[in-house]
């Protein structure tokens, strides 16, 4: 229980493609985490070594773990996503062997995007434990995180936090996760375009004005867009069993859904 990364082996299938908005932040990522992957050829040639994890931070919901596997996707790797929570145990020493066993994992697979979610829980574990235990397991992930620049297995770290003032200095330092990237919450035109990925593939008859819904939707994260969606989508599946039609997603079915969405963003 606890500790393992979930998913099988193979390369990841989501790509940028399905990430709505963050046109900046994808552009980022592709050059320093895709492009030194895809051409490395290129990059030895001028003595660039392709190391450091990304640590992403921002607002829950916002589309953090979507990006990181969406880069595993690009880069044609595989995703293997580790929640801290998952490899606290009150246990002394449990938490730092889940946590090595998870790099174990990951090393077994080959090369591949290695995502530790919720990073804030090694803070929570500090606080929560007082002392030493939870040192010993941010000093754990140092050292794993300093193996890899030396042991060539082609493990990408990636880690998000909604908590960046909580993650510990040292984690910062070069070849560590030395690329702090902010993940946004969606401006007008990412909403736009983080409905049109959600909307795709729904019966709709050009009755979808994404726009309209975007420019009403200020302060929803991705996540709470796709609840929009799914709740005008709900609508559509109880008309659908009354008449036995097909009635197409529209403007207003989901203006009346997101009406019923609590925006998240608004704590943050
Ligand atoms: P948390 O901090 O709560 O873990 P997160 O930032 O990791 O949140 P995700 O888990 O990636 O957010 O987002 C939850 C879901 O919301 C995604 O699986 C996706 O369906 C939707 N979503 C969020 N952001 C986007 C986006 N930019 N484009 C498309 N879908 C999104």
């Amino acid at each position: 229980p606890g500790g393992g990364p979930d998913g099988d082996a193979g390369p990841e299938s989501t790509t940028f493609a399905d990430v709505g908005g963050m046109t900046e932040v994808k552009k980022l990522i592709h050059r320093m985490v895709v492009l030194p992957r895809s051409r490395p050829e290129l990059f030895a040639r001028y003595g660039r070594r392709a190391g450091g994890g990304v640590l992403l931070y921002g607002p829950p919901g916002c589309g953090k773990t979507l990006l990181a596997r969406a880069t595993a996707g690009e880069c044609g790797l595989p995703f293997l996503n580790v929640r801290i929570e998952d490899v606290i145990d009150p246990y002394q020493g449990v938490s730092e062997r889940n946590l090595h066993q998870a790099f174990e994992t990951a090393r077994a697979v080959g090369p591949c995007v290695l995502f530790l979610d919720e990073l804030d829980g090694l803070a929570y574990a500090r606080h929560k434990h007082r002392g030493s235990e939870a040192r010993r397991l941010v000093d754990v992930l140092l050292q794993e995180l300093d193996a890899i620049g030396s042991d060539n297995t082609g493990l990408t770290v990636m880690a998000a936090t909604n908590a960046p003032w909580d993650v510990d200095e040292a984690m910062l330092r070069p070849g560590r996760f030395d690329r702090v990237v902010f993940v946004p919450p969606p401006d007008e035109p990412a909403r736009t375009d983080i409905l049109r990925v959600h909307t795709a593939e729904l019966p709709s008859q050009g009755t979808v004005d994404t726009g309209a819904v975007a420019a009403r939707t200020s302060l929803f994260s991705g996540a709470d867009l796709r609840a929009v969606v799914e709740r005008a989508v709900d609508e559509l599946i109880e008309e659908s069993l009354r008449t036995g039609g097909e009635p197409p997603l529209d403007t207003p079915g989901l203006l009346a859904a997101a009406e019923r969405v609590r925006p998240s963003t608004l704590e943050w």
